[in-house]
C-alpha cells in the first residue's frame, strides 16, 4: 500500500516514516510539509533519521495524493480539514490522528466519508483503544456513587488539552454511563468550585517534560478506588496503529470509522 504522510517534519511524522520503512506491504509514496516548513525540499527520510529514501519533503498535497493509497495525518485541526476534501476527492484511505478538533471541524470532515475511507482517533494505540473498551465496562458496572476522574500528562509542547486520548477515555466512561459527556463534565477547577457534582466526569492535564502520553481513569467510591492506566514508551504505538488502520481501511467501503472499528473492540 502507498502511503503518504502529511506533517511529515513533525513529532509523529518521524515517527510515521520510521514505522513504514520497518513493515511489510506499506511504502512511502510522499512526504508533506506546510508551505515555508524549515525541511522542504529535503529527503523524508533523513529527516526522519534513516538513510536517504528519495522521497522530498513537499508541499503540493494534491500530486502526493494523487500517487497514493492512503494518507496519515497526525497534523493540526486546519490542515487535517483541507487534507480531508483532498483525501476524498483522490479517493483515498484517510487516517486521522490529528487532536484539539472542535465540532465544526469535526462535521466540516464528515462529507469527506461519502468518498475516502477515514478512520480517525485520538489515539491510535492497541493498548489505549483496549483501556477505553475496560472504561466503558467499568463505568457501566460501577454506579453513580463512583466519581470519575480522567488524568492525563503530555510533554511541554502539546497545545491542546485535554489531550483527544483523555476525552476519548473520557467519552468510553460516559457512553458506559449512558450520559453525555458534553453537559456532564468538569474540565477545569479553580477556588471556590463547590463540591463535585454527583456524575460528572472530570479531567485533569499535567505538561512538562518529554512525557510521551500517560493517562488514568479513576473511579472513587465510598472506601474503595479503581484506577486503570496506560503508559506510552515510544511514539511507534501510535505509529503502528495508524498503519494498521489504512490497511484495514483499504478495502472498506467509503465512511468514517474508529480505531474500535480497527480492532474490533465495540462491545
Ligand atoms: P508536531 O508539531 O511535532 O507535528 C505536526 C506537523 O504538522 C508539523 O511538522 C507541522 O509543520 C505540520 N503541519 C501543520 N500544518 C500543516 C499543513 N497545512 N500541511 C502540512 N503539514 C502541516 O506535533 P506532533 O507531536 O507530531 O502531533 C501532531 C498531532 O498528532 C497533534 O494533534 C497530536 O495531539 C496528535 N497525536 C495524536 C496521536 C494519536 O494516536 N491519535 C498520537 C500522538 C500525537
Amino acid at each position: 500500500m502507498r502511503l503518504a504522510v502529511v506533517g511529515a517534519a513533525g513529532r509523529m511524522g518521524g515517527a510515521l516514516i520510521r514505522a513504514i520503512a520497518q513493515i511489510d506491504g506499506v511504502v512511502l509514496s510522499g512526504a508533506v510539509e506546510r508551505l515555508g516548513a524549515p525541511d522542504m525540499g529535503r529527503d523524508a527520510g533523513e529527516v526522519a533519521g534513516l538513510p536517504k529514501n528519495g522521497v522530498p519533503i513537499t508541499d503540493d498535497a494534491l500530486a502526493v495524493f494523487a500517487a497514493a493509497d492512503g494518507v496519515l495525518d497526525f497534523t493540526a485541526p486546519a490542515a487535517t480539514r483541507q487534507f480531508a476534501e483532498l483525501a476524498a476527492q483522490a479517493r483515498i484511505v484517510h487516517v486521522i490522528g490529528t487532536t484539539g478538533m472542535s465540532d465544526d471541524d469535526v462535521e466540516a470532515i464528515r462529507p469527506a466519508a461519502r468518498h475516502a475511507r477515514i478512520v480517525k482517533s485520538g489515539n491510535m494505540s492497541l493498548g489505549v483503544n483496549l483501556l477505553a473498551a475496560l472504561v466503558r465496562q467499568a463505568a457501566a458496572a460501577l454506579d453513580e456513587d463512583f466519581d470519575i476522574e480522567v488524568l492525563e500528562m503530555h510533554h511541554r509542547h502539546k497545545v491542546d488539552a485535554p489531550s483527544g486520548t483523555a476525552l476519548l477515555l473520557g467519552e468510553a466512561a460516559a457512553e458506559g454511563r449512558g450520559i453525555d459527556l458534553a453537559t456532564r463534565s468538569v474540565r477545569s477547577r479553580d477556588g471556590i468550585t463547590g463540591e463535585r457534582p454527583r456524575g460528572d466526569i472530570g479531567f485533569a492535564a499535567l505538561r512538562g517534560g518529554s512525557v510521551i502520553g500517560d493517562h488514568s481513569v479513576v473511579l472513587a467510591g465510598p472506601l474503595e478506588t479503581v484506577t486503570l492506566s496506560h503508559h506510552a514508551q515510544d511514539r511507534q504505538i501510535f505509529a503502528r496503529g495508524a498503519i494498521k488502520a489504512a490497511l484495514w481501511a483499504r478495502d472498506r467501503k467509503p465512511g468514517l470509522y474508529s480505531m474500535d472499528d480497527v480492532l474490533g473492540l465495540k462491545a
